[in-house]
């Protein structure tokens, strides 16, 4: 579904039509960057983190989570690197005032090759029977010219930010002739550094107050922790700490909805192994992740690995579990080796020993770490952008359905009276109170059955409920399955051993 502007457009309107994402202080005009979980998203939302954390802590006997404070001391940040290096090149168009990241303008030019070349393929896919794409894209004069321009600007861009060459940066973007989309001029300022940390000050005095900092990531609430935990839970290596919590960063350019935020979700893991056995331990958890991925029964074409060309100065593996949204293949989840860096930092910084000892090898040492990191509002994006579909039934009419894995759907059941009256809502009471103890369940009695299956459609409700008549003289209501729209009549004391969720 890559670059699909129309259907990015729809699913924004859908999500807040049906009551699951609103812009933040919409009545005051709303705030850049900043969105509301509204009722039905912050139940998916919900079911998200708890299908992670149930995959990560409880099925992993090695692994316990925390969560820890948003607010911590500032020098954990100064050990961390932040305050120093945690920042993005930005640049401004003289012309339209416009500000961007300079990263991310020479990875959309890329990005525009790319897609040429995917344009030139699905042409020829269409005119040639017995279409051979290895061999097309092997020998088309276009597409060769194009992969060559990739290949060499790519390895210049990644040795540039690897230089942290900011004037090479602004070098290459005026090589490339690369214009600011509002203007279309070419007026661009220096390339600048920016901090990405949101700051504020803690204490009732100004004078005497501190700066603190939002925290850009959780992780850092881990490994400040891990000492505690090591101790307190009796943990052996390897093992893993999890938490899920918010993070901050002022984005420069916070766009494509909720997929980069101000204010958004981690659900991050530190797993902590024995040095040297990290690069195992770090392919473990790239298999592990994209099984998570799959068990959720999403098109396996929609992920794909990228590995890091630039590592971080602490990481010496890396990879992006990369998902294609609406608007192509971005990060959705980042799986790193990150070594002994960060504990070493705050053993240096905080002057308190960071270590494990470990009772096989009898070695005292810091463990290495595998982090895998996830954008709750990323994977949220995710599931409802490849969930949204649009479908015409036999009849000729249309229905918005949205496929959300079950174990995800806002609502699980809906339970329906077919008409407003005979007893028929007392009996759909019934069995709408022995369900919602069990599952979120709604109950609808208002307008036609067909449009009120429509409405759970649009929410993604997974089983429909019916009660009619003959539901008074034998127990039984009808099922109505979501995406096949199948009905089955079940006796009411069958209906939990009937939906798989
Ligand atoms: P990007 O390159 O897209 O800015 P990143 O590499 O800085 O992302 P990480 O620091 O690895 O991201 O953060 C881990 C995860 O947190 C990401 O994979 C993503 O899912 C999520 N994430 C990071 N920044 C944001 C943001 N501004 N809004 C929403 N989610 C985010």
């Amino acid at each position: 579904m890559a670059n699909n502007d129309e259907l990015f457009k729809q699913i924004i309107s859908h999500a807040k039509e049906y009551g699951f994402i609103f812009p933040s202080s919409e009545i005051y005009d709303g705030m850049s960057a900043v969105y509301d979980y509204a009722q039905l998203g912050v139940e998916l939302k919900n079911n998200i983190k708890q299908y992670w954390w149930k995959a990560m802590v409880q099925y992993n006997e090695n692994i316990v989570g925390i969560d820890s404070a948003i607010f911590m001391h500032p020098t954990i940040w100064k050990a961390s690197g932040h305050v120093d290096a945690f920042n993005d090149p930005l640049i401004d168009n003289k012309d339209s005032k416009k500000r961007y990241r300079a990263d991310v303008l020479i990875e959309d030019y890329l990005q525009k090759l790319e897609d040429k070349n995917e344009k030139e393929v699905e042409k020829a896919k269409k005119k040639f029977e017995n279409f051979d794409e290895k061999l097309f894209k092997e020998t088309n004069p276009n597409i060769l010219r194009n992969q060559e321009k990739i290949n060499s600007v790519s390895s210049r861009f990644a040795e540039l930010m690897n230089q942290s060459d900011l004037v090479g940066i602004k070098s290459l973007i005026e090589e490339l002739e690369i214009v600011c989309p509002v203007s279309g001029s070419k007026n661009w300022t220096d390339v600048r550094q920016f901090n990405l940390m949101f700051s504020t000050q803690m204490g009732s005095v100004s004078e005497g107050a501190d700066t603190i900092y939002l925290r850009p990531e959780t992780a850092q609430g881990i490994f400040v922790n891990f000492i505690n935990v090591y101790k307190t839970g009796r943990m052996k290596i390897p093992f893993g700490i999890a938490q899920i919590g918010k993070a901050f960063r002022n984005e420069i350019v916070a766009r494509q909805f909720i997929f980069r935020m101000r204010e958004f979700e981690q659900m991050e893991m530190q797993f902590f192994v024995r040095p040297g056995e990290e690069i195992k331990w770090f392919e473990y958890w790239k298999n592990e992740r994209i099984n998570w991925h799959k068990s959720l029964g999403i098109d396996l074409a929609n992920y794909r690995f990228h590995d890091h060309d630039k590592l971080a100065h602490y990481a010496n593996a890396a990879t992006d579990i990369e998902f294609n949204f609406p608007f192509g293949f971005k990060e959705l989840e980042g799986i790193h080796s990150r070594t002994d860096y960060d504990l070493s930092q705050h053993e240096k910084f905080s002057g308190k020993k960071l270590r494990y000892f470990d009772p096989e090898t009898n070695e005292s040492y810091i463990p290495y770490v595998i982090e895998t990191s996830i954008g709750v509002d990323r994977m949220f994006l995710a599931v409802l952008g490849n969930s949204f579909t649009e479908e015409t039934l036999a009849d000729g009419s249309q229905r918005v359905v949205l496929k959300i894995p079950p174990v995800l759907a806002p609502y699980k059941v809906a339970v329906l009276p077919l008409v407003k009256k005979d007893g028929l809502p007392e009996k759909a009471r019934e069995i709408m109170d022995l369900l919602k103890m069990k599952m979120m369940c709604q109950y609808d009695e208002k307008d036609a059955i067909g449009r009120r299956y429509r409405r759970q459609d649009a929410i993604g409700t997974p089983y429909c409920i019916t009660v009619d008549n003959q539901s008074l003289e034998d127990n039984t209501v009808t099922i109505r399955e979501r995406d096949t729209m199948l009905q089955k009549r079940v006796p009411i004391s069958e209906i939990l051993q009937s939906i798989i969720l």
